[in-house]
């Protein structure tokens, strides 16, 4: 099975734009996300573009706040908490990376975490690892929508993540922590990493090497996540060796294709969550 992650983003965009009509009738508003883009990092630019595209496109408000490069760090913190305190912004996002001047872990925290729709503030990165209601990151919420498309029941398997970043490795522990996984992290020191991943029902690989995961590292029947997104001369690849992991997995995520359009639909539900919070208060 190919987990197809366009078609759920898509599906999940539809159901948002949905839901955002009903909040409409009983709000007599909608959602809103801010996204502040400080300088010219292509990749960057072309992440915000998309966000805008599709946050307007399920009837959302839509802010796109955009700083030279040379932006003194007073000024971006003051337009955080301006916005931390605008009724219509129901969610904030500071596209990373930043400048080197400015301090990010300044910026994070400075977002209210109730606007934190990034879920990178220290107390949604609390709540999440004590099983309380938090924000949830991104790209690790959008894996764990698609491993369930391949498995409803997830008590119980043996997952193994590679990668232990605060973006993508370490929430997504605590998801699978969540779901009653048995979970093995991990990164550039583990020792024997083949042996590792043959023991896994569940493979998430989030390490940003090419091709890293092969066919003889998989167990048969396994789900493999590829988180990866890697530029190389063959155009664009994950973490794991599709074509060889394709014949033993019993379901995998593409690239492009799998991860990489659940993390915008991620995006634009936390942003709605995190309005329905505000007006539930
Ligand atoms: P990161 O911050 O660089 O973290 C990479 C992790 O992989 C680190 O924990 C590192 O270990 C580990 N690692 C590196 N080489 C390894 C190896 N040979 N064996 C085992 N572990 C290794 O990267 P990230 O931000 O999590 O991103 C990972 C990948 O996901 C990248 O390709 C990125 O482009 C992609 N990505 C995709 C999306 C999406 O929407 N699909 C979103 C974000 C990121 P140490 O901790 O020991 O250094």
């Amino acid at each position: 099975m190919i987990i197809d992650g366009k078609k759920t983003a898509a599906e999940l965009r539809e159901e948002l734009k949905k839901k955002i009509s009903q909040l409409k009738s009983t709000y007599n508003a909608v959602p809103g996300l801010t996204v502040i883009l400080v300088g010219n990092d292509v990749p960057s630019k072309i992440y915000v573009k998309n966000k805008e595209k599709f946050a307007k496109e399920v009837g959302m408000n839509s802010e796109v706040i955009r700083y030279p490069v040379d932006l003194q760090e007073n000024e971006l913190l003051n337009k955080i908490k301006e916005l931390n305190k605008n009724d219509q912004v129901s969610g904030i996002l500071v596209q990373l990376p930043l400048p080197k001047h400015i301090n990010k872990r300044k910026v994070i925290e400075t977002i209210d975490y109730g606007k934190d729709v990034d879920g990178f503030h220290p107390m949604n990165v609390g709540n999440l690892s004590s099983g309380y209601d938090s924000s949830i990151p991104c790209t690790p919420l959008g894996c764990s929508l698609l491993l369930k498309k391949a498995e409803k029941n997830l008590s119980g398997k043996h997952a193994v993540v590679i990668g232990r970043s605060n973006l993508n490795g370490k929430p997504m522990t605590q998801l699978l922590l969540k779901e009653n996984c048995t979970v093995t992290i991990t990164h550039s020191k583990t020792k024997d990493l083949k042996t590792e991943c043959l023991k896994a029902d569940i493979i998430i690989a989030a390490v940003g090497v090419p091709k890293l995961v092969k066919g003889d590292w998989v167990k048969k029947g396994a789900i493999v996540i590829d988180v990866g997104i890697n530029k190389t001369d063959a155009g664009i690849v994950g973490d794991v060796d599709f074509d060889e992991v394709s014949k033993v997995a019993k379901a995998i995520t593409p690239v492009p294709g799998g991860v990489g359009p659940m993390t915008i639909a991620c995006l634009l539900s936390n942003t709605v969550e995190c309005f329905k919070k505000a007006h539930y208060k």
